[in-house]
């Protein structure tokens, strides 16, 4: 069984341990470099990407992760953990052409794992947590329910990152409209106007990442599985 490790600084920790342990690994909370070199993967759970940085700095665990990282590690990114993995991080959708808040996204030091640019609270205030099911390459067995809670979504790709899910761009609609007047068809009129959509997960090599936060949904480790599947291969 591989043992996997959860970077334990800050975060949605305990769900991870839980959904790896079900999916199949030994899990292990990760707060020093030595716990780091017991581990043949990683996950970076979600919380909040500029704490996690300061922390990561704190508990001198930046630079080697980032070395296991380059390495060839596995690693599995939720959320703010996807964040951290990017290479290039902007920040929210505030004004037109987004940058406003640049200084804040520049306190996030991302580990540059995954040839992406990543936007952070990228959904807006409107839709600032909601849910969906998507379709995942690579995970059988029908739709995985999404949860997304003040998410990132990834704005550009390398050309090595493969694009696992897509959600429909999520441009805020007023509540009123959106959840009372929504049919049935409505989403799919949405997703067709907006060709491929929003990427919410990708995978390059031995790195996943996902915008959503699949350990918080009870009974379905299959993101999970799939990354422990990912470290077994390494
Ligand atoms: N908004 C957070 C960030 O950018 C991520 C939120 C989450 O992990 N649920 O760091």
């Amino acid at each position: 069984q591989p043992v996997i490790g959860v970077l334990a600084l800050q975060g949605g920790v305990a769900e991870h341990l839980a959904a790896l342990e079900r999916g199949g690994a030994v899990a292990e909370p990760v707060r020093r470099p030595e716990e780091l070199a017991g581990v043949h993967g990683l996950v970076l759970p979600g919380g909040e990407s500029t704490t996690m940085t300061r922390l990561l700095d704190t508990f001198e665990l930046f630079e080697p992760i980032r070395e296991r990282l380059a390495a060839g590690m596995p690693a599995y990114g939720s959320c703010a953990g996807m964040v951290l993995l990017g290479s290039r991080v902007l920040d929210d959708r505030s004004g037109q052409d987004g940058l406003r808040d640049a200084s804040s996204a520049a306190s996030v030091r991302p580990l540059a794992a995954l040839d992406v640019v990543v936007r952070r609270n990228a959904f807006g205030r409107q839709v600032d947590s909601f849910e969906t099911d998507l379709d995942f390459e690579g995970i059988d067995g029908g739709p995985v329910h999404a949860v997304f809670i003040r998410a990132p979504l990834i704005e550009k790709v390398g050309s090595d990152v493969q694009v696992l899910a897509t959600v429909a761009p999520a441009e805020p609609t007023p509540p009123e409209r959106g959840r009372q007047e929504s049919s049935r068809s409505e989403p799919d009129v949405a997703a067709a106007e907006t060709s491929a959509g929003t990427i919410v997960a990708v995978r390059q090599g031995p790195v996943l990442a996902t915008a959503f936060h699949p350990e918080l949904v009870g009974g379905d480790e299959r993101v999970h599985r799939q990354f422990v599947h990912m470290v077994r291969a390494c």
